[in-house]
């Protein structure tokens, strides 16, 4: 067993190395790792050597939302890139003239963080799709589980990403672009089994003005009725759709989901730059409304609660009217301090062209919800999103249909609630007949029951590309950066 002196001595005097007790943000795990922070390509080496001659195994975080199945085992080195320097330009660089696609480019070293892209987009007026503004997410995250806004005709991230820099387990600086389709396809969703990710270069858009419209109407007007959603997929740029469940619930009366109120958010080319408005709603207001106390989250605590959420949402929004934004402010963000040790779970389909998976997948949700409120149970307790997007060009990503466009639905819940297991099992069964379906990789996808099989199956033929891939790419040799949850997911072989 490998103790923190013993690593220190390996390491020399620096970087230095702390013996924690790592929790991720969302606090569904918790368990003793090394942290490092490195600030250099000698120590990322450094570390690296330590780490192959102690045999143990190394994986970075980034803003550490990581779900389970991503987090470092127990032991074994976590590798924070957060104040990384490239050594041969700035951390954030906007290159001379534009590519050989008429784009302006720029290169972002792994750990900047995506407020600070944000503010380099302002001050360039440029953008790239499907960066949030939150501080507390990194760049790399945008191609590691990847990250997606909700513009459909927008794709991930990730599939803007013309090369991407990365250290391999012997020490080596690697370089992949686009020129080598197999190999970025791997990266552009990688789970953190790419080697250490030392920065990308990402193609960018033009900044552009929006117009932001929200409305409040009922599920079954908004996500059952597939011509009402096509018009308004088609009219804006992007439509995000916040669900605080229960919101229509009264006890002793049936509930009906489909009569709960969603919140709809338009996001459309503006005419007009006049006027800006600077910060869209905050998540943080709705969930005021919660109490601080987990153990008092009765039924009745918690429909009370996100009914308040929903009425109180709606009426910030209402005050607001329509507004005017910088597209950078105008796109989906999550409270900066995560409001509730929580869960999360979800899944991706390809978009088809008469949208009626949304309506399949958003019926078997609602079919869910009613039986357990049956049972008095009310499983979801913060927040249902739905989300489109486009793909993003890599093996294990969402599949996509409809020109490129994929839905994607995300649950949240305080952690501990009752009925959270029970109901994304059921769900998630339901959800896995259809067999294009992909697990979101920043969700808990590891303890739905029968994943693995699930990927094994219908995943087959993506898994053994991610696996080739990779393997061609000899990015690995040493085995330093897998973890037991994946290899036992996606490597055992029986
Ligand atoms: C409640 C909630 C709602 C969300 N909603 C959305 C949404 O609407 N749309 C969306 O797109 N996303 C959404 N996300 C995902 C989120 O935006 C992040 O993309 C995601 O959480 C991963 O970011 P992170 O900083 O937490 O990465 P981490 O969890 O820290 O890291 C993710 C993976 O990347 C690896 N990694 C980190 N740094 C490096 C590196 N330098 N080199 C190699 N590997 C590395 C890690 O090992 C890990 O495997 C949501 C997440 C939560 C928790």
């Amino acid at each position: 067993m490998v103790d923190e002196a013993r690593l220190q001595d390996e390491l020399g005097p620096s970087p230095r190395v702390f013996l924690v007790e790592y929790t991720n943000k969302t606090q569904t795990y918790s368990e003793n790792i090394f942290q490092v922070d490195v600030q250099n390509l000698e120590e990322i080496r450094n570390v690296l050597k330590a780490a192959r001659t102690l045999g143990l195994r190394v994986r970075a975080v980034g803003g550490g939302y990581n779900p389970i199945a991503l987090c470092p085992d127990r032991g074994q080195i976590q590798l924070r890139l957060h104040d990384l320097k490239r050594f041969d330009g700035p951390r954030l660089e906007l290159h001379e003239g534009f590519d050989k696609f008429g784009f302006r480019t720029m290169t972002v070293a792994s750990g900047v963080s995506q407020e600070d892209m944000m503010d380099f987009f302002l001050n360039h007026k440029l953008y790239l799709p499907g960066t949030s503004k939150q501080s507390s997410l990194q760049a790399m995250d945008l191609i590691t589980t990847p990250q997606h806004a909700s513009f459909p005709g927008h794709k991930c991230a990730s599939a803007y990403a013309s090369q991407i820099r990365f250290v391999d387990s012997g020490g080596r600086l690697r370089v992949i672009s686009d020129e080598n389709p197999d190999a970025m396809s791997f990266m552009r969703c990688n789970l953190g089994l790419s080697g250490l990710i030392y920065d990308i270069t990402f193609r960018l858009r033009p900044l552009i003005h929006v117009e932001v419209n929200d409305a409040f109407d009922d599920v079954e007007s908004v996500l059952l009725d597939t011509n009402a959603l096509k018009s308004t997929l088609a009219e804006g740029m992007a439509t995000e759709i916040y669900w605080f469940p229960y919101n229509s619930c009264h006890f002793g009366k049936d509930w009906e989901p489909e009569d709960d109120k969603v919140w709809v958010k338009s996001i459309l080319p503006a005419q007009s730059t006049e006027e800006l408005t600077e910060r869209q709603l905050d998540f943080e207001q709705t969930f005021t409304f919660y109490p601080d106390q987990f153990s008092q989250l009765t039924p009745e605590v918690l429909v009370g609660a996100t009914r308040r959420g929903a009425m109180m949402t709606s009426r910030m929004l209402d005050c607001r009217g329509e507004t005017t934004q910088k597209v950078t402010d105008a796109i989906y963000s999550w409270p900066e301090k995560h409001p509730f040790p929580s869960h999360s779970f979800g899944f991706s389909f390809p978009l088809d062209e008469d949208l009626d998976i949304v309506k399949d997948v958003i019926k078997m949700l609602c079919t869910q919800l009613k039986r357990f409120n049956k049972q008095n149970k009310y499983p979801i307790n913060l927040m249902i999103q739905v989300q489109f997007s486009g793909g993003c060009e890599s093996f294990l990503g969402p599949v996509t249909g409809n020109g490129g466009k994929a839905l994607h639905v995300y649950l949240l819940s305080i952690l501990g609630t009752e009925g959270w297991d029970e109901f994304t099992g059921a769900l998630a069964a339901d959800w896995m007949h259809v067999t294009s379906a992909r697990p979101c990789w920043d969700t808990e996808w590891s303890t739905v029951p029968n994943m693995r099989t699930f990927l094994l199956k219908n995943m087959k033929k993506e898994l053994t590309k991610f696996k080739t891939a990779r393997k061609e790419l000899e990015i690995d040799r040493h085995n330093l950066f897998m973890n037991n949850s994946i290899q036992q997911l996606l490597y055992a072989e029986s």
